[in-house]
């Protein structure tokens, strides 16, 4: 089942929360310093022993302090207009995101828009992918969840949710 919410991600107590974070897994802004402030210093120590990410890849950690089991990292692409493969690998987050969420025995994985902040993918377009991969892979799961973090974006996955049923 895909579930559309209206949420900070930092305190759902499912078994993996998705990060949108960077090469160098450094932590940042937006979600992902929400999450290293919400899950503790020693989120950061995982992190910096994982070393870094390729754009498009996931890497898994712990979640220390958060209700979630896990954090699964994934680095979206940067917006540069659409021509640059950014379609291509952001759906590779999400793919290579429930993968690893598969792979750990998790049964709830709850996303954010993945490149729709600072990276400046456009929310409808990455909605209709990040719906798209999640439908392939819903059935493996007791839930996966959108996790809107305004009124606009959770009407966009509505929408767009309801427009593919
Ligand atoms: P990116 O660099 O991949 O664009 P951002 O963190 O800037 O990542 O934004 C990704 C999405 O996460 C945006 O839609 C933003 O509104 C949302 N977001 C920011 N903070 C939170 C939070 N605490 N919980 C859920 N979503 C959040």
């Amino acid at each position: 089942m895909i579930k559309v919410i209206r949420a900070d991600i930092t305190g759902l107590s499912c078994d993996v929360i998705v990060n949108a974070a960077n090469q160098a897994l450094r932590g940042g802004g937006g979600v992902d310093g929400a999450i290293h402030r919400a899950a503790g210093p020693k989120l950061l120590e995982a992190c910096r022993k994982i070393g870094g990410c390729p754009t498009g890849e996931a890497r898994i950690t712990p979640g220390f302090k958060l209700a979630a089991k896990w954090v699964i990292h994934t680095v979206g692409p940067v917006w540069h207009g659409g021509d640059h493969g950014e379609a291509a690998l952001l759906a590779s987050c999400y793919r290579n995101s429930l993968e690893l969420a598969l792979h750990q025995g998790a049964r709830t994985v709850a996303f954010p828009g993945i490149s729709t902040g600072v990276y400046g993918y456009p929310k409808e377009q990455a909605c209709r992918i990040a719906l798209g991969i999640m439908r392939e892979y819903e059935d493996r799961f007791d839930g996966i969840i959108c996790c809107c973090f305004s009124d606009e974006d959770k009407r966009i996955y509505d929408e767009t949710l309801s427009a593919t049923d």
